[in-house]
């Protein structure tokens, strides 16, 4: 599945900021959020943050991210400088019926 950016239309994934769930020390911590085929997110370090991110537990904060999709809606959009909001639920009816999500074998 892939996502679906106002201005840009489908993207791979969407911008987690771990100031969502890691508050000052993550802040500006970015990871990468995809959802497979079974519709499991899927989440890494984003590579610009990695240098930053490598002093950390990266287990430990990867299951903290992936625990805070659970509740998650909205992402960032990855196209630098766009910032726009993304759906990132799958699982929301309405979304799904306004087509804001794409299938893998639509793109
Ligand atoms: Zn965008």
């Amino acid at each position: 599945m892939k996502f679906n950016c106002p201005k840009h239309g489908c993207v791979e994934y969407v911008l987690l900021n771990g100031y969502a769930f890691g508050d000052r020390l993550l802040e500006d911590v970015m990871f990468q959020v995809r959802v497979d085929d079974k519709k499991q997110y899927m989440v890494c370090i984003d590579p610009d943050s990695a240098n930053y991110f490598a002093q950390f537990n990266e287990k430990s904060w990867l299951m903290k991210a992936h625990e805070y999709m659970k509740g998650a809606d909205l992402l960032e959009c990855p196209t630098r400088g766009c910032k726009n909001d993304i759906a990132v639920d799958p699982w929301n009816e309405e979304w799904r019926d306004k087509k804001l999500f794409y299938d893998n074998d639509e793109v």
